[in-house]
């Protein structure tokens, strides 16, 4: 019995590293397509990619490139990364900014009219401005403080995920696979995990 020697059957003649597997059998392969014309177009790609990118489907040839994976590869793929939260902006979104000026415009433009005074016009505009950015000003402050708690939270969250993240990928980096039993495990414990 070696260190490596698989839990199951005792023995490490079929054992191999998880990192190692799914480096060899992990591979992106580019192929090129000839097309004449959509109908008699050729597609030489193969089928067993699990992601594909294709670029101009116009143009008379096309470059595909493929991941390639083994399936065992892809069963024992790396646990992924989690998504990091994104940093609220702090500033009122585009369209309610224009939908507020479009507002103050028009009420500016019916003061003018119903008056026939383009100054009339003007104070009520800047009236209606002035009285915005008071109403709104302590709203907008209060949603502020809501979504920078909020961020505060998902990036402690983040962080946790983060470690989780780094452990599960410690232990992938020290895990074998024993192609006898279909098993994989860490070194010097007694648990195995059937793939
Ligand atoms: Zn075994």
């Amino acid at each position: 019995m070696s260190q490596i020697s698989c839990p199951v059957c005792g023995r490490d003649d079929l054992v191999q590293k998880v990192s190692a597997i799914y480096q060899n059998e992990t591979s992106i392969a580019n192929t090129y397509t000839s097309t004449f014309d959509s109908s008699y177009g050729t597609n030489s790609s193969s089928n067993n990619s699990s992601s594909n990118y294709a670029s101009n489907y116009n143009n008379s040839f096309t470059t595909t490139s493929h991941i390639q994976q083994s399936a065992l590869a892809q069963r024992l793929s790396p646990p992924l990364p989690p998504t990091k939260p994104e940093e609220p902006s702090g500033c009122m979104t585009y369209a309610s900014f224009l939908a507020i000026l479009m507002i103050t415009g028009v009420i500016g433009l019916v003061v003018w009219d119903k008056f026939n005074s383009p100054l009339l016009g003007i104070i009520a505009f800047i009236a209606v401005t002035w009285f915005w950015i008071r109403a709104l000003t302590p709203r907008r402050r209060r949603a502020a403080e809501e979504e920078a708690a909020q961020y505060k939270a998902q990036l402690q969250q983040y962080e946790a995920d983060w470690q989780a993240y780094q452990n599960r990928l410690n232990r992938w980096y020290q895990s074998y696979y024993c192609r006898r039993d279909g098993v994989m495990y860490v070194p010097g414990e007694n648990f195995t995990i059937p793939i």
